[in-house]
């Protein structure tokens, strides 16, 4: 209550009411006050005129108090004193009229009405200040009054119905009251006022904040693909004037996400800090570094001179990679492919130059990685055709133009037919057969290997179901197994399904996986894997010995069989004394972790007898046998049985 109460009397200086514009307003309602102080002096004039002898002392009071604001104005507008001085001009014309009509109890209305129009000023002091000289004018005139003392021969009467301290009492009473009315009203307008300032410029801020955001990705603070897009528009114009080029960069790390997947995202995402403040500490001024996607960051380069500099600067930033990475204690390698476009030599568009520089990289990223390529006219041929490809893949799918064939897969010592793998084959309409190695690819980076693969695993267990129905029961079926597949939860699901409907046994089912698979999405494929294994399934590692093959990843993995590549089973020669200690290890590793070992591409019988004589198991090639279709694979069951 005294803290509100001290709020009151305290005057306020400026209120911190729409802060910015605040002044302005209190100029602005200083010549509203003044016009109005105008009017009345009209109105003081006009009414002594016409109903009292005491015309003069309307126009000559009136015309003081207003010739006396006009003159303080210049000097005092816009501050408190001015409003001081207009609140008493305003209260002292409230006199005027009272005193000019007698003291008529009416005539103090004025006194009210004049109160409130202060309140236009949205300041508690010209108020106060107002209802102060009207208590202390009637004070004095009541005194006054009493004695009938006369004032330069003005009227003195304040009271037209007797006088006395009580009604001092009482009037100063109501307008202390009105006052204090008025004085509440206004603050709390001012705090709503400052309330509505402070949310708008809460909002403001906040647009700041988002346009910052909305053109900066996130995580690393570097201009997001909005941002460089427009960026680019400069980028081209300045390039158009000057009569230069500049060139896209479009990185892309490699295997990033193992990092993500083995360590966690936390260290993946210390690890794209690190990698773009190392960018963008390599580029210069003009130069542009963003990041459009997870690991995949765009760089243009302005300003060189020849294809030379330009492929020694992209060298040095492959180089930059190489050093070690130190991500929360962890010692990390990392390397990535660069794709290049040129403007306006390969593209005049960005999209499009942003699309090539794209094909380019997936070329470095085929090549082996930790590479950079350039865009070319061939390449963008290769991009076309594999595109038809990709599409033409979705009908021939429907017009079941794909078929399985089957290579057997046979026990050397033997010479028994203990199962086949199933290998693709696209019967085009128009093309004929067409190899996977041409389309396998494409599928798997569209993302068509997985309708595919759901067919392919469909196929081979409705043909192992027919192979149970013909009475062998102990011949397996194994199918290839794509990277892409094993990212996909259904994999699992698609052949518990396919095995269960079919009714077949899951041990003559098997799946062949290359190592890049493993390594690509270890704990994923891990999991998976296992829940495979536990169904009983038959899993073997394919082109065994071209990637990491380490012995602990052997370990670490459910698999039963090894397949050896095709390069070391090429490399035995018809020679008598040649020794492969390569290949020979392989062998022996496999049978220490007590694994099946087959070798595969098997052309000649030298090289038959020479896996033999080394105590590999079984073999898959050429020399025993093709890929064949279904009904000549059943023949050569047939054959094999009673031979
Ligand atoms: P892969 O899994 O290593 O299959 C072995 C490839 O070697 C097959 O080629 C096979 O026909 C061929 N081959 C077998 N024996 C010999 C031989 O004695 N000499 C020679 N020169 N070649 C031999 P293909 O059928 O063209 O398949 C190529 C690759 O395409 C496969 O390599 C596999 O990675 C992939 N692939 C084939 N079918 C499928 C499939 O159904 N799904 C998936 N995801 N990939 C498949
Ligand atoms: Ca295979
Ligand atoms: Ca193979």
């Amino acid at each position: 209550m005294n803290s509100m109460l001290e709020n009151f009397f305290k005057l306020p200086s400026i209120p911190n009411f729409a802060e910015k514009n605040f002044k302005d307003h209190f100029l602005q309602a200083d010549k509203v006050m003044l016009v109005l102080i105008g009017i009345q002096w009209f109105i003081a004039t006009f009414i002594t005129s016409i109903s009292y002898d005491t015309y003069l002392y309307g126009f000559f009071g009136g015309g003081l108090i207003t010739f006396l604001l006009v003159i303080a104005y210049p000097f005092f507008k816009g501050t408190q004193v001015m409003r001081a001085l207009v609140g008493i001009g305003m209260m002292l014309f409230s006199l005027i009229y009272i005193q000019q009509h007698l003291g008529r109890i009416e005539m103090h209305f004025h006194v009210f009405i004049a109160l409130a129009i202060l309140s236009i000023y949205k300041d508690t002091v010209p108020v106060f200040v107002a209802a102060v000289t009207t208590i202390v004018h009637h004070l004095i005139f009541n005194y006054l009054q009493f004695y009938e003392i006369s004032l330069f021969d003005m009227p003195v009467m304040v009271f037209n119905y007797g006088c006395g301290m009580d009604i001092v009492l009482l009037h100063g009473i109501f307008v202390f009251a009105e006052a204090l009315v008025i004085g509440y009203i206004i603050k709390l307008q001012i705090e709503y006022g400052v309330e509505q300032n402070r949310s708008e410029n809460q909002i403001l801020g906040l647009n700041e904040e988002l346009s910052f955001t909305s053109l900066h990705d996130s995580l690393t603070g570097l201009p997001n693909r909005y941002n460089l897009y427009s960026q680019l528009k400069l980028t081209v114009a300045n390039a158009n004037r000057y009569e230069r080029k500049f060139a896209v960069l479009f990185l892309d790390l490699d295997h990033f996400k193992n990092i993500n997947d083995t360590l966690g995202h936390n260290v993946g995402d210390t690890l794209l800090k690190a990698v773009s403040h190392k960018l963008k500490s390599m580029i210069r001024e003009n130069d542009i570094v963003a990041r459009i996607g997870g690991d995949e960051f765009i760089i243009i380069l302005n300003d060189f001179n020849d294809l030379g500099t330009l492929e020694q600067v992209i060298s040095k930033i492959l180089d930059a990679f190489h050093q070690e990475w130190v991500v929360q204690k962890h010692f990390l390698r990392l390397s990535t492919s660069i794709g290049v476009a040129i403007y306006p030599d390969d593209s005049q568009e960005i999209n499009e130059l942003m699309k090539f520089a794209d094909i380019a990289m997936y070329k470095a990223k085929a090549e082996g990685r930790d590479q950079f390529s350039f865009f070319t006219a061939t390449l963008n041929a290769q991009v076309h055709e594999e595109v038809k490809i990709a599409h033409d893949m979705h009908r021939a799918l429907e017009d079941h133009e794909f078929v399985l064939y089957y290579q057997p897969k046979i026990h050397i010592s033997t010479g028994k037919i203990i199962g086949a793998e199933a290998l693709i084959r696209w019967k085009h309409h128009e093309k004929g057969i067409i190899y996977p190695n041409s389309f396998i690819s494409i599928a798997e980076n569209t993302g068509f290997i997985l309708k595919l693969g759901t067919w392919i695993i469909d196929e081979t267990v409705e043909m192992l179901s027919r192979l149970q129905h013909a009475g062998y029961t102990d011949i397996h079926v194994s199918c290839n197994v794509s990277t892409r597949q094993f990212q996909n939860l259904h994999l699992y699901s698609d052949i518990e399904n396919a095995i269960f409907t079919n009714g077949i046994n899951p041990a003559q089912f098997a799946i062949e996986i290359t190592e890049s698979v493993m390594m690509e999405y270890l704990d994923v494929t891990l999991e998976v894997l296992k829940k495979m294994k536990g169904l009983g399934i038959h899993i073997c590692m394919d082109d065994f010995g071209t990637g990491y093959s380490s012995l602990s990843y052997l370990r670490r993995f459910p698999i039963d069989s090894l397949k050896i590549d095709k390069c070391f089973v090429d490399d035995i020669s018809a020679n008598e004394n040649n020794d492969h200690i390569l290949l020979n290890t392989i062998i022996a590793m496999g049978q220490t972790l007590n694994l099946n070992v087959i070798a595969e591409g098997v052309e000649e019988a030298y090289q038959m007898e020479y896996l033999k004589a080394r105590g590999c198991e079984y073999y898959q090639g050429y020399y025993f046998a093709k890929p064949v279709s279904e009904d000549e694979f059943f023949a050569l069951l047939e054959k094999n049985r009673s031979s």
